[in-house]
């Protein structure tokens, strides 16, 4: 028997992560409408019991909420500023999981108060397989009466979800930080990679090494976090200019194998321009005050 008897929903968007949102959705019982501009990409989910709608104002109609999943908010626009598809969510509820910018969150939210849709923002923050897993992490942000209602379906999609605050950029930041985490540490690994090749060491060799380097992370995100809330920018144990130091070497030794250092350039500038300020005996912490200066 279906877990969520009278609930629907309709999810715009299968790529490969709205294409995991939908069939979490029918997993946990859910009627489950789908629609993707791109036509066929729904065969699976329809074969499982999806609803296959022939345009994206009959998927929006089927369903009190629309969850959107596309690849930015020029493609949500696109979707879903269409008359048809603005006119058939009139007072229906949409939850923007696209990942995008916070001003383009603020601006969708805008648009959906204008025509009388109401409007949540959301980030995804795991891969596709974590969906209708306990691992899935979901943050959220808009009116908090709206996320309530709305809760029980969006808990098929499993793992946690966070409500941030009522205001609609707020999910939309913390992906933007969280995002600026993992794509400078990819950027950095994918560098690493390349001038530990021009090195002789094999991708392999180096990977039990660079876990290393991931652990020891998670305690020093928590004391920088603490650092920075207190105002606290000793270098006591680490200054910056033995960071600004670290960096240098990295430098030199790419671009002595001819390997662009531009991923470590701007970082090892952060250090020196912190350093030119005066700032030579803080902590690494001080870019963040340096940075936030007008
Ligand atoms: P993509 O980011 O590649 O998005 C693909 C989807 O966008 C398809 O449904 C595609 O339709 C649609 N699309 C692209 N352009 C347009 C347009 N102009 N008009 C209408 N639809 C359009 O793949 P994902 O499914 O992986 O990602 C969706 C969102 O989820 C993204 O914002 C992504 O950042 C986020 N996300 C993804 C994760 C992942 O692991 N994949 C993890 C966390 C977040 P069509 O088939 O017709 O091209």
């Amino acid at each position: 028997m279906s877990s969520y008897p009278d609930k629907s929903v309709t999810v715009l968007g299968l790529g490969p992560m709205g294409r995991s949102l939908a069939g979490a959705f029918l997993d946990a019982g859910l009627r489950t409408t789908v629609w993707n501009r791109t036509p066929g990409r729904d065969r699976q989910l329809v074969e499982r019991g999806a609803v296959g709608a022939r345009s994206a104002e009959e998927a929006v109609a089927a369903s009190d909420l629309t969850v959107v999943c596309v690849v930015n908010y020029d493609a949500v626009d696109a979707i879903l500023r269409r008359d048809a598809v603005r006119d058939a969510l009139r007072g229906h509820t949409v939850v923007n999981l696209t990942a995008d910018t916070p001003d383009r969150a603020r601006d969708s939210a805008h648009w959906a108060a204008r025509h009388g849709i109401r409007y949540l923002d959301g980030a995804i923050m795991t891969p596709t397989t974590t969906i209708g897993t306990p691992e899935a992490v979901f943050v959220h942000s808009g009116p908090e009466d709206l996320y309530e209602k709305h809760r029980p379906v969006l808990d098929a999609l499993g793992g946690t979800h966070t409500h941030l605050g009522e205001e609609i950029g707020r999910a939309a930041a913390y992906d933007i930080a969280l995002l600026d985490i993992f794509w400078t540490a990819m950027a950095g690994y994918v560098h690493a990679l390349a001038v530990a090749k021009a090195e002789g060491i094999p991708a392999r060799e180096l990977a039990p090494f660079a876990k290393g380097i991931g652990s020891i992370l998670p305690p020093i995100f928590e004391e920088l976090a603490e650092d920075v809330e207190k105002g606290n920018f000793s270098g006591e144990d680490n200054p910056i200019t033995s960071a600004a130091s670290s960096m240098a070497h990295i430098v030199h030794t790419s671009e002595a194998h001819g390997i662009d250092a531009g991923v470590m350039r701007p970082a090892e500038g952060m250090a020196r321009r912190a350093i030119g300020l005066g700032h030579a005996t803080d902590g690494f912490t001080r870019i963040v005050e340096v940075l936030g200066r007008r």
